[in-house]
């Protein structure tokens, strides 16, 4: 295989199957970010994540009844999905980034790099595609990510960067346990 980036999602079975994967993991991580929120009290930002996860389900049922007009979608192992730069799926909010006292900002940065990131891979995948109905369908996922986006970024205005020292921790939580 000499083509990289979205060779792999050139036809459009391919190319459904990539959205449901980035929808489901992208659904998954904002549970875990609803979570996360909750644990801190922030009912307001875990609600907007529960909305952001809901979306992503809605997107991948969407996908998988668009995906029925064309027959079943190939099975793709986990290591045969091609994104862009990513080994995770791109819309997959990155966990690494996680800190315990992770503020409604920072979860926010994480959610929008998440829309950010799966809006670049189907804008990409429409650009580059050769297939007309894949960059139709692509164009139109990109157009619903950069929904996404616009709104995750009214709601980091709600919530702007806090200031130096946010992590400070006079009282660190106890890690032997
Ligand atoms: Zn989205």
């Amino acid at each position: 295989m000499t083509t990289k980036v979205t060779s792999g999602a050139s036809g459009v079975g391919l190319f459904l199957a990539h959205a449901v994967e980035l929808e489901t993991e992208a659904a998954d991580r904002y549970e875990e970010l609803a979570d996360s929120m909750e644990a801190h009290n922030n009912a307001e930002v875990a609600a907007l994540f529960r909305d952001l996860a809901a979306c992503s389900r809605k997107h991948r049922d969407e996908v998988r009844t668009i995906a029925a007009e064309f027959g079943p979608l190939p099975s793709v192992a986990p290591w045969e999905f091609e994104w862009n730069a990513t080994a995770e799926s791109p819309e997959a909010a990155a966990f690494e980034n996680t800190h315990y006292l992770m503020t409604a900002h920072h979860a926010l940065r994480m959610a929008l790099q998440c829309e950010t990131q799966g809006c670049k891979y189907y804008a990409g995948v429409a650009a580059e595609t050769r297939d007309p109905r894949v960059a139709h369908l692509a164009r139109e996922f990109a157009d619903e990510e950069a929904g996404h986006v616009e709104l995750v970024k009214q709601w980091l205005r709600r919530y702007p960067t806090p200031p130096e020292g946010w992590d400070d921790d006079p009282d660190p939580p106890n890690v032997s346990d």
